[in-house]
């Protein structure tokens, strides 16, 4: 599923009143799921670990929100769905708007995309700013408490260990607190212990799925003119495989990130971060880190050892009074920008299968509607992983030759500007990925390419 088939959110569709839902972590997939519950709960209190910002700053929780954060057009639209405004604040706090069809110099496959046909607005912005509006609007929701600076420790779980009842946590005194709860929803990320926690209670763990890329980050932020909204996306493939991504942001700055698999790691001092630079087949980023000033000589790294996915669709039992929500699922390869806008799609299912069916049987419907968004966002970031020898892991069926479609696709695009258009509408979970098997784009791709005389 996609943003194109995941049913939009309706405030007047909420069929349950429960009393407490707790929601473990204040990332952008916890906040988003807090939201959502937020019409059917009297009471809804987000438990984070970290000590929350005013401001849009870093913090310890998250520290990925210092590398480029792309947000796809199913998170844009559902952001907007779920908080209207959301776009005025974003863009009154200093994020941009920029436009997908030309603004973004978008490398693949050896050369630049073609511009594309029609407008594609999209944001622009840091990570803590994304998640800094988010946590404003859901801490101004009814009933909505945010307490920070308190960790999770556990679940409550009944006699009969079929139903979680509540959390015990260590709260912002480091006393030790339990709360029931009618649900809990754990949004504690990829480090999620709740597979760990079903094992220890007698339940089967969920499957892991887990695709080896060994991929790392490196970011630098340089100082932007104000006017200057330049954008690079460079995609990386077997014959290029280190990959970069400038995104220009709130505060008159570029992030500057790139990135390598497999061991090729980009270094984190300021000769080795441009050494790295210096060898990307567009000399346009060197040129940029030439001509602007650093905001400083801080590179930020990140090490992404692999795709993981938690098949917990697949499981027979599992406990009443409980779910999980986004990278605690699955944590793809975060080139392909999908993590915050699956958790947004996600949101939304959760809100509908309480609409639809209250909290009987949630979590399976949950899991199993949840499966069909993630298996679109899996397959494309995975489908690409496995172009690389070196990739481990489980291959969904049929990627081999649908990356080798989606590259001469790419090149296709190097002068069709409609194929740009029918490839990012794809990769930003818009559309689903049949529409590049629309019988007109077949056809643009599997034209021969024109010989020059
Ligand atoms: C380098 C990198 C770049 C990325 N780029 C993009 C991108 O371009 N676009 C995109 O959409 N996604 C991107 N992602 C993915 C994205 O960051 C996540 O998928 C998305 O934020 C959803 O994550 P989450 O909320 O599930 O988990 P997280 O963001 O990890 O949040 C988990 C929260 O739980 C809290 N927590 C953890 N344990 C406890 C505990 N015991 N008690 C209380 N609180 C706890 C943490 O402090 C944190 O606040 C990227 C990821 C990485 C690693």
């Amino acid at each position: 599923m996609t943003l194109a088939t995941v049913p939009q959110y309706n405030s007047e569709r909420t069929s349950i009143r429960g009393e407490h839902a707790v929601v473990l972590g204040a990332g952008m997939a916890g906040l988003l799921a807090a939201r959502a519950v937020a019409d059917a709960f009297d009471e809804v209190t987000i438990i984070e670990r970290d000590s929350l910002p005013d401001e849009p700053a870093d913090r310890r929780g998250v520290p990925q929100g210092r590398h480029v954060h792309v947000m796809l057009e199913a998170g844009k639209a559902t952001l907007e769905d779920l908080f209207p405004g959301y776009r005025r604040d974003l863009l009154s706090a200093g994020g941009l708007e920029i436009d997908g069809a030309c603004d973004v110099n978008f490398y693949a496959e050896g050369d630049f995309l073609a511009d594309g046909p029609h407008h594609l607005p999209h944001y622009a912005a840091t990570r803590p700013l994304y998640e800094q509006l988010v946590r404003h609007r859901v801490a101004d929701c009814d009933g909505v408490e945010l307490r920070s600076r308190c960790q999770f420790r556990d679940y409550l779980i009944d006699e009969a260990a079929t139903t979680v009842e509540g959390v015990v946590f260590t709260n912002e005194a480091a006393a030790v607190e339990e709360c029931d709860a009618t649900l809990v929803i754990d949004a504690t990320g990829r480090t999620s212990r709740t597979p760990a926690w079903l094992e220890s209670h007698g339940y089967t763990p969920p499957p892991l799925d887990e695709v080896h890329i060994d991929l790392a980050y490196s970011t630098l932020v340089l100082q932007r003119p104000a006017a200057d909204h330049r954008s690079f996306v460079m995609t990386l493939s077997p014959s290029h495989p280190r990959a970069a991504g400038v995104l220009p942001v709130e505060g008159d700055r570029w992030l500057v990130t790139v990135a390598g698999v497999h061991g090729d790691h980009p270094p984190t001092d300021p000769d080795g971060f441009g050494e790295f630079v210096a060898s990307l087949p567009i000399p346009d980023i060197e040129r940029l880190l030439e001509a602007y000033p650093r905001v400083s000589n801080d590179i930020a790294h990140y090490p992404f050892p692999s795709n993981l996915r938690h098949r917990y669709e697949t499981l027979d039992r599992f406990p009443d009074g409980l779910v999980v929500i986004g990278d605690g699922i699955a944590s793809f390869n975060p080139l392909y920008g999908q993590g915050m806008s699956v958790a947004a799609l996600e949101a939304l299912v959760l809100h509908q299968v309480l609409a639809t069916g209250g909290l009987e049987g949630l979590a399976p419907r949950f899991f199993a509607r949840s499966s069909e968004i993630i298996d679109v966002a899996w397959t494309m970031a995975v489908g690409s992983d496995h172009r690389f020898p070196q990739t481990t892991g489980p291959k969904p069926r049929g990627t081999g030759l649908m990356s080798r479609y989606i590259a001469r696709l790419n090149r296709k695009a190097h002068t069709d500007g409609a194929l740009r258009d029918a490839f990012l509408r794809v990769m930003m979970l818009e559309r689903p990925p049949t529409t590049l098997l629309h019988p007109g784009v077949v056809w643009r791709v599997l034209q021969p390419s024109r010989r020059l005389a």
